[in-house]
């Protein structure tokens, strides 16, 4: 990253996606709490207040809001997890958002707007199963959100192991990081991907609707 980028850069803001925590006692109660946090680290020239939304998810559950934007609807990616199981995680959930018929996701042949990996969560005995950090420019707004500058999501595999996530369950942490890449919040309802403790739902109607809102 060059300097002049580095000086228009607001700040890294982590999105924590939240999900689950099985009791063991109870095997079908899946999501009992909200493991979501936002972590906001600015950067040295930051200039702006970084949001902090604390896993809160406002407006209604038929249009799932967004806060950033890419500032155009094809946007680069690049998967960067080795394993061919992951690979295929990560593949089908572009494919999803791909169908969405908004964004254009394409494999990037330099640099990626959006790295999609797979990592253990280096925190002990959390239940969050995935995160993405995103980075936004202070200076460019588009239908009122922040424009987007890089993107990088993670599905915690450790977590997921632990929790015994199915693929699809994988995919559908995988749509979720994926729509904070793209710029999306959490939606109030459990029907959408963008839920915080998402896990059995992969993107919906009202996680259309949200990206044709940011990308109209
Ligand atoms: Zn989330």
């Amino acid at each position: 990253m060059n300097n002049r980028l580095m000086g228009t850069l607001l700040t890294f803001v982590a999105v924590v996606a939240g999900l689950s925590f099985a009791t063991p006692s109870h095997a079908s109660a899946k999501i009992v709490t909200d493991a979501d946090a936002t972590e906001a680290v600015k950067s040295s020239v930051s200039l702006g207040t970084a949001e902090a939304d604390g896993g809160a998810a406002t407006g209604k559950a038929s249009l799932t809001p967004a806060a950033k934007r890419w500032s155009t609807t094809t946007i680069t990616y690049k998967i960067a997890s080795g394993s061919s199981y992951y690979k295929s995680v990560w593949q089908n959930a572009v494919k999803t958002w791909n169908r969405s018929g908004v964004v254009n996701l394409v494999p990037a042949s330099g640099k990626a707007d959006i790295t999609l990996s797979t990592s253990n969560s280096p925190v002990k005995n959390d239940a969050t199963v995935g995160i993405t950090y995103s980075s936004y420019y202070n200076n460019k707004n588009m239908n009122g959100l922040s424009v987007l500058a890089s993107a990088k999501s993670y599905v915690y595999k450790n977590v997921a192991n632990r929790y015994h996530y199915s693929k699809g369950e994988r995919t559908n942490v995988a749509e979720h990081e994926l729509g904070h890449a793209l710029g999306l919040e959490h939606n109030v309802g459990k029907h959408s991907v963008m839920y915080y403790a998402t896990r059995d739902q992969s993107v919906s109607k009202p996680d259309v609707n949200g990206l044709v809102h940011s990308y109209r």
